[in-house]
């Protein structure tokens, strides 16, 4: 393994952040390659822990020569978010300075040549360069998986259409219980970034690769045994796709969780700013009219209560983790089966 620190300078002078990146050389040139980075929401730390446990069993790999294609692995994919700190709390969603989400406004580009993207010290602001160094770390692999987490949540995927079904087997491995599929979002995500040029590319080639947001769970599912869990999961796909060798490891493709497509997922907001009260939890499976949360906006008088109730029938994605919200803030996903009334374009959370 070679440990590569890139440095990039910062917006003023005094100022410059780190991205250690991991890579593992692979022996044979026909195997695919595969990225895997995480925290790129500085505080999501389920994927940086299945990293953590994932590095050693690469590294072992590594050194019985079963490393195929080459690998690259980025634990903490956002310096500038990892430090955004204020009054004690951890705000690693949006940029301080910009306001805009570290996982929205990727540069889309047609094909794999990043020579078009700005360099580390092009005369941009740090956010917008340290995306572009992303993307040149990822875009030469076949496999781009982009770790994340929700609130409180399931463990799920996010796979653009064209990657299905074939990847049932990172699914299947990684024992997610749902894929929200999409097509478009049109705010250039990290991972639509890297789906953009693999989607111009014909169906056979297109179907050797592998892009995608994991969703591991919720921000507090970060322990020894998920973390190691994750990282076997991980290791299973990159195993079964020819990454990695390992003849003790199968996969068993035996994903048959939903696939719901964006505009079927229910995003329940708050109509009112108050006290969240739960009726459910993650993994429940509701009927339509069912009683799903109720915002008090009196505490004290029950007149004040707004409880809302499934649109449809299906299951619960994710909850917020907070109990505090403010009016329109997004309080859960429900899985459903037809189009949500309340769908609209784009991502389904700021
Ligand atoms: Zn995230």
């Amino acid at each position: 393994m070679k440990t590569e620190m890139i440095k990039l300078p910062g917006d003023v002078p005094g100022n410059s952040i780190e991205l250690r990146v991991l890579r593992f050389e692979g022996r044979d040139n026909k195997a695919v390659g595969a990225y895997l980075q995480s925290s790129l929401h500085g505080s999501e730390l389920p994927g940086q822990a299945a990293l953590h446990f994932l590095i050693p069993m690469l590294e072992k790999a590594e050194k019985e020569g079963r490393v195929a294609g080459t690998i690259t692995v980025v634990p903490q994919a956002n310096p500038i978010g990892s430090a955004q700190w204020q009054a004690h709390q951890h705000l690693g969603r949006f940029d301080y300075f910009s306001g805009v989400n570290f996982n929205r406004s990727f540069p889309l580009l047609e094909t794999f040549d990043t020579a078009a993207l700005p360099p580390i010290d092009a005369p941009k602001s740090l956010v917008e360069r340290l995306k572009a160094q992303l993307l040149r770390l990822a875009l030469p692999h076949e496999i781009v998986l982009d770790l994340h987490c929700d609130d409180e949540s399931e463990n799920y995927l996010y796979i653009h259409q064209a990657f299905l079904p074939e990847m049932y087997d990172l699914a299947s491995a990684l024992g997610s219980t749902a894929i929200l599929s999409w097509d478009s979002t049109a705010d250039a995500a990290f991972e639509e970034a890297c789906a953009h040029p693999a989607l111009q590319l014909s169906e056979t080639e297109r179907k050797a690769r592998a892009v995608t947001t994991v969703e591991f769970r919720g921000l507090n599912d970060v322990d020894f045994e998920t973390g190691r869990a994750d990282a076997e999961g991980l290791y299973k796909f990159l195993v079964h796709r020819g990454v990695v060798i390992d003849d003790s490891v199968k996969l068993k493709v035996d994903f048959n969780g939903p696939v719901t497509p964006l505009e079927n997922v229910e995003m329940i907001r708050a109509p009112q700013g108050g006290m969240i009260l739960f009726h459910v939890d993650i993994g429940a499976e509701v009927e339509a009219g069912a009683k799903l949360v109720t915002v008090v906006t009196i505490p004290g008088d029950p007149n004040g209560d707004i409880t809302l109730t499934a649109p449809q029938a299906g299951r619960i994605l994710t909850r917020r983790g907070h109990r505090y919200t403010r009016r329109g803030d997004d309080l859960l996903k429900l899985l459903g089966s037809k189009r949500s009334e309340n769908a609209r374009p784009g991502s389904l959370e700021a």
